[in-house]
């Protein structure tokens, strides 16, 4: 089936609904009666499984080529689930750059509290590959693109690299969702999701998922869900399955207000860089073409000051200062401050990442692109020549040629005009 297709097009059949609802129904319900006890129905408690949170977790497996998916409270919560597979002793090898909360989870209770070595590697750099993993690793965790600095990591040649050793990839696949990449394909064991992110899409879920090939992983994993109760509940697994089928067409449209708005920004001197894997000129940029179908819309510039940087972050009008990406709503954060201050507090030792103080994240949502740039101009406007520019325009004297309309493009990255 097409991309687009079988984000619409969900098996329902878990639900086994009477009444063929065409809407997935939510099962707002703890405890199922489970008829006779010789032989039980389906369900019998909310924590171990619910109709609804099926639907969404066999969708989730079918978008990501897998065979089970696990639907979780928070993307953390799904990360967890899959620290509670490895045991002391083992040892984890993990991206350098990842995100700020998987970096506290791993060093700060997974290491201490269940025994585990967490080894940082840089696998951009992935000749130093076989360097680094031993007879006691288990566990790879990569970002790729990574956040927010966009370190590309060839996924495909890194599963050739521990092929046949007792080594799992998982990979976070957040940045892309399964829209633009699909790890499993690529030879990855588990993939993981923010689903706060793009999955959910419109900023009013916290859920985590845990996509396995491998039926005995997906087994162990299924137990685990059940033993810890940290399972997505069934309302919110509505709401991802509601904002899942729209994921195609919200990507078409960020990615190209993405693409409109790097165009601008590339051109002003007081950009220092640019970090994103759409740019031809990006270290990154022919491994993440092969693997992946787009470049995702969540880009990082680099402003040159921690000031113009916090300037943005409070004069923007149309960019909700907030860690989270990947909505319709477009986002503006300062990851050393926000969402990777827990990172940046925990690698005083040096293997982290390190980021700086005048990068900014900005995730594109669904808005017009012009509105957007001419938010972001103003402000850096102002930011460069403070005396002379005003701060205070209104947003509508700012954008008279928004319109909705659609591309005639023959790659159809979506409307041309917004
Ligand atoms: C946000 C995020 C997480 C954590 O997910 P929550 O849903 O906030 O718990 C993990 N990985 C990446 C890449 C993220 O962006």
């Amino acid at each position: 089936m097409n991309a687009y297709t079988r984000l619409v097009h969900h098996e329902t059949a878990a639900c086994n609904d009477p009444f063929a609802a065409t809407a997935v129904p939510i099962y707002q319900t703890a405890t199922f009666d489970i008829g006779d006890v010789d032989d039980p129905r389906a369900y019998d408690y909310a924590r171990s499984g619910n109709p609804t949170r099926r639907v969404l977790e066999d969708t989730l497996a079918t978008l990501e080529d897998g065979s089970r998916g696990f639907a979780f409270s928070s993307g953390m919560a799904a990360i967890a689930s899959l620290t509670r597979l490895l045991t002391p002793g083992d040892e984890v090898v993990l991206g350098h750059d990842v995100y700020g909360g998987t970096s506290r989870l791993f060093e700060q209770i997974v290491a201490p509290c269940q025994g585990v070595i967490i080894r940082r590697v840089d696998f951009s750099n992935c000749d130093a590959v076989s360097d680094v993993v031993n007879e006691r690793t288990r566990l790879l965790f990569v970002e790729s693109p990574s956040n927010p600095c966009q370190h590309v990591v060839d996924i495909k040649r890194l599963a050739s690299r521990i092929y046949g050793l007792e080594i799992l990839l998982a990979v976070d696949n957040t940045m892309m969702s399964p829209h633009l990449q699909r790890p499993l394909s690529l030879g990855a064991d588990v993939v993981i999701h923010s689903a706060t992110k793009f999955l959910g899409g419109h900023g009013d879920v916290t859920a985590g998922a845990v996509i396995v090939r491998d039926e005995a992983m997906a087994e162990r994993l299924a137990f685990v869900q059940n033993a810890e109760g940290t399972a997505l509940g069934p309302f919110d697994s509505f709401l991802l399955l509601r904002g899942i089928k729209t994921l195609g067409l919200r990507l078409q449209q960020q990615q190209a207000t993405a693409h409109r708005c790097v165009e601008v920004l590339r051109q002003r001197p007081d950009i220092a860089h640019i970090y994103w894997v759409g740019l031809e000129d990006h270290p990154g940029a022919t491994i993440h073409e092969r693997q992946a179908a787009g470049p995702g819309s969540v880009v990082t510039i680099d402003v040159g000051s921690a000031s113009v940087a916090r300037a943005l972050l409070t004069e923007t009008r149309l960019f909700q200062a907030a860690v989270s990406f990947g909505g319709v709503h477009s986002s503006i954060s300062i990851p050393t401050c926000m969402s990777h201050a827990s990172a940046v507090n925990s690698s005083d030792d040096g293997d982290g990442a390190a980021l700086s103080e005048s990068l900014v994240r900005l995730s594109f949502g669904i808005e017009g692109a012009n509105d957007l740039i001419s938010d972001l101009t103003r402000v850096l406007d102002a930011t460069a020549q403070p005396a002379t520019v005003h701060t205070d325009l209104p947003i509508t004297a700012l954008h008279d040629q928004d319109e909705f309309t659609m591309s005639n493009s023959a790659n159809c990255v979506g409307p041309s005009n917004v």
